[in-house]
């Protein structure tokens, strides 16, 4: 696909869904140390299922130092109600107990100090930078995105890091802030995983998708 296209989609996307609005992250957090650990404990669960938990969590655990000491019983009481909880229970701990002691406590911004965090991929380092500190290095490929870029002709990968290499390529910088969230916007209300509703897409002129399978 051209740039141009590509900027078109952007624009098309962007004027539906984000209209003279700054995105509100979904994770609901007050500090950086909340958007890491909230945005490790989303994988495979609804975001709304894990800001329910955040009052009870960091009421109990407010800080990297309490978490990485938390006890784990108390702990996956907490997260019952998420998938995988005993695992997240584990992961949350060791990522509070890197923060706590290679970081003074403090949740580090570049890509490179994020990714050194146990649990920490370039879809959770992307979103905390981008949340919590306003830096784009690069955009954060999850289910929706992987779906939505490969429907529209973005990318043929299957792989996140090329994904995201290939959005970087295509999309010029300033769009890399709401990629993610315009395209899991998309994916969720219209390019759905089972049967996406590409007659009512603002966007199909311009999907590969659509091409080969319905505009032939
Ligand atoms: S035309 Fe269909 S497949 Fe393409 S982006 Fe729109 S909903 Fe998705």
């Amino acid at each position: 696909m051209k740039r141009e296209d590509a900027c078109a989609i952007y624009r098309a996307l962007a004027t539906e869904y984000a209209a003279g609005k700054e995105p509100r992250p979904f994770i609901h957090f007050e500090n950086p140390f909340q958007s890491l650990i909230l945005t490790i404990l989303s994988a495979q669960t609804t975001d709304r299922a894990v800001n329910e938990i955040k009052e009870t969590l960091f009421s109990r655990y407010p800080t990297p130092e309490a978490l990485a000491s938390a006890e784990r019983q108390d702990l996956e009481r907490i997260l019952r109600r998420i998938g995988l909880y005993r695992t997240k229970a584990k992961n949350i701990t060791s990522a509070a107990a890197a923060v706590a002691e290679e970081f003074g406590g403090r949740v580090p911004s570049t890509m490179e100090e994020l990714l050194t965090i146990p649990g920490v991929g370039r879809k959770t380092a992307n979103i905390v930078q981008n949340h919590a500190f306003g830096i784009h290095e690069g955009i954060a490929v999850d289910t929706h995105v992987t779906r939505v870029s490969r429907r529209l002709g973005l990318t043929d990968h299957t792989d996140a890091d090329r994904i995201e290499r290939d959005l970087m390529a295509i999309f010029p910088h300033e769009c890399w802030k709401m990629i993610n969230y315009l395209f899991i916007l998309h994916g969720r209300s219209i390019c759905k995983a089972r049967n996406p509703a590409c007659e009512r897409c603002i966007i199909r002129a311009r999907c590969r998708y659509f091409r080969e399978t319905r505009g032939a």
